[in-house]
């Protein structure tokens, strides 16, 4: 069994930084030198998971294999790394202090005062280690909101205690912010300076600074960060902003974040890392020439982050097939009869969005009418499969006020209904079907190509599901249920036969696109548009 590692990420001055996309890039470097290396993220909030948060308020909640519901920075490291994270891999303040109380309830602390030292750090620092059982060389452990935080408190002093528990086995690295003052054109450290000095407060000296910043830093910057913090001028780091955030490990490995990281803890490195496969995908990224119009119909456009994973997956596959898709966000509740062709008839392809309630629903419904009617390429993914399957019943199978009935409980023709096994659950929080199930496509499917199998898996989270009682009767009309789990029968995907393409899949392919291995559905489907 190896010593693991311990890398603790911490931000400053303001959320926002991009500690995600740093421990993503550190992980990326780390890999590429052959180490082993895994990502957590510690969240100060007191929601056991965000599954049951509003995307406005915390972006898009991304799915693991085993079915975590999780913070969304676990969908950059999966992303940057291709390493699959599990429920460990996200821990919320909620979660510790249940597991606290569910102890002391059980008598494991009696005659004691519970606390939050010792009993909350240690649980934190449990968790923390518990990754490091799985063999990794290194643990990235991000700890979410900025030091100063009321909620933060615990995790760091958490911290403050594994640096002495775990002598020259873990490191502290903290990011921040320079700005720039147009009025004076000066570059200011101060902000940064405060922010060690509370870390310092809290008994935590960081070992390495990386500093956000919109322009290139100074020399004498550097020079004043590294005296005002007590830090080598090496570990200095700056982050500079980027047009994609891919590029960020290429600027990391430029600033020798690696190497810094590996010296730290003594460990022998080799000049070079190969990035080249990277590099490219990167270059098609910035440089394609060809552009793809897609559409994407939700109901939080007003926040890209509730899409991400979908946002990045496009980027993914538009690389490769060396284009660029050019995504525009529209409002579901913005689209109507009257509207629909002059909103979506210039688009290459059009994407209908997961989503929960019936907020926005009649839109997408016009949308996909819109698409089947034009032969436009459409790609519905969970909600937007399901609402694909009640737009064909109205419009093609004439069966009038067909619904889901999550939407509609009366409707008199369900042709989405609640899965059997969630009718007696009541309560909301990590009850829906979650993560990776099995799939098998039939030879009819479109898909069958990309995939190049027939076996498939892929992540879910939801309650509603096809009605197969409907089955025939859609089949009969041309809309073919082409991917079914093997077990319980639930269609996982319908397709339109005599159709350009258009695919609704009751899964979430977007948890499993990498930049390395993008997926399937997605490439099938940007091919469909680059075609139109
Ligand atoms: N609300 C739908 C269901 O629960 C779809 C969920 C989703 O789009 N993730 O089945």
């Amino acid at each position: 069994m190896k010593e693991t590692n311990y890398i603790f990420i911490t931000g400053g001055v303001t959320s926002s930084l991009g500690k995600g996309i740093i421990s993503s890039s550190l992980a990326k470097l780390l890999k590429a030198r052959g180490f082993s290396v895994t990502i957590q993220k510690l969240d100060p909030y007191i929601n056991i998971d965000p599954g049951t948060l509003n995307p406005y308020e915390h972006g898009e909640c991304f799915v693991t294999d085993d079915g975590a519901e999780t913070d969304l920075d676990l969908g950059h490291y999966e992303r940057f790394t291709d390493v699959r994270t599990s429920q460990a891999n996200n821990v919320t303040t909620g979660r510790i202090y249940q597991t606290v109380i569910d102890k002391e309830r059980r008598g494991d602390y009696l005659g004691k005062t519970v606390q939050i030292i010792p009993h909350i750090t240690d649980e934190i620092q449990r968790r923390i280690r518990l990754l490091g059982k799985e063999d990794y060389d290194f643990v990235i452990t991000e700890i979410g909101g900025t030091v100063g935080d009321i909620e933060s408190f615990p995790y760091i002093e958490a911290i403050r205690q594994l640096k002495w528990n775990l002598e020259g086995r873990t490191i502290v690295i903290h990011l921040t912010l320079v700005p720039y003052l147009s009025t004076s054109k000066e570059l200011k450290t101060k902000p940064t300076q405060h922010s060690v000095k509370m870390l310092l407060e809290n008994g935590v000296q960081p070992d390495i600074l990386v500093l956000r910043t919109e322009r290139t830093l100074t020399k004498e910057v550097r020079e004043k960060v590294a005296k005002f913090c007590n830090v080598n001028l090496s570990s200095v780091i700056e982050s500079i902003d980027a047009s994609t955030i891919y590029e960020v490990p290429i600027l990391m490995q430029k600033e020798k974040l690696d190497e810094v990281v590996l010296q730290k803890f003594k460990i022998p490195y080799k000049e070079t890392v190969d990035l080249e496969r990277w590099k490219s995908v990167i270059k098609k990224i910035k440089n394609s020439t060809c552009s793809l119009k897609i559409a994407l119909v939700g109901k939080y456009v007003e926040l890209p982050d509730a899409y991400k994973s979908i946002n990045e997956s496009l980027i993914h596959a538009g690389a490769a097939i060396d284009c660029k898709p050019k995504i525009t966000f529209l409002h579901s509740e913005k689209i109507e009869e009257s509207s629909v062709k002059k909103l979506l008839k210039d688009f290459d392809g059009i994407i209908v969005a997961p989503g929960f309630g019936h907020r926005g629903i009649e839109g997408k419904i016009t949308a996909i009418k819109f698409a089947r009617e034009n032969n436009i390429p459409f790609f519905g993914i969970c909600l937007g499969m399901q609402c694909a399957v009640i737009e064909f019943a109205r419009n093609v199978l004439k069966l009038k006020d067909a619904n889901s009935t999550e939407m509609h409980q009366n409707t008199p023709f369900p042709v989405i209904d609640l899965m059997e096994e969630q009718k007696n659950i009541n309560d909301l929080g990590g009850t829906m079907r979650l993560g990776a199930y099995k799939c098998v496509l039939n030879e009819k499917s479109k898909l069958i190509k990309e995939y190049n199998k027939k076996d498939i898996s892929e992540r879910h989270r939801h309650r509603y599901e096809f009605n197969n009682e409907y089955k025939k009767e859609f089949e009969n009309k041309g809309m073919m249920a082409t991917g079914i789990n093997p077990n319980s029968g639930l269609v996982e995907i319908v397709e339109i036969e005599n159709h350009k393409w258009f695919v609704g899949v009751q899964f979430h392919p977007e948890y499993k696109s990498t930049v390395l291995n993008p997926h399937p559905v997605f490439i099938s489907f940007l091919k469909a548009c680059k075609k139109k």
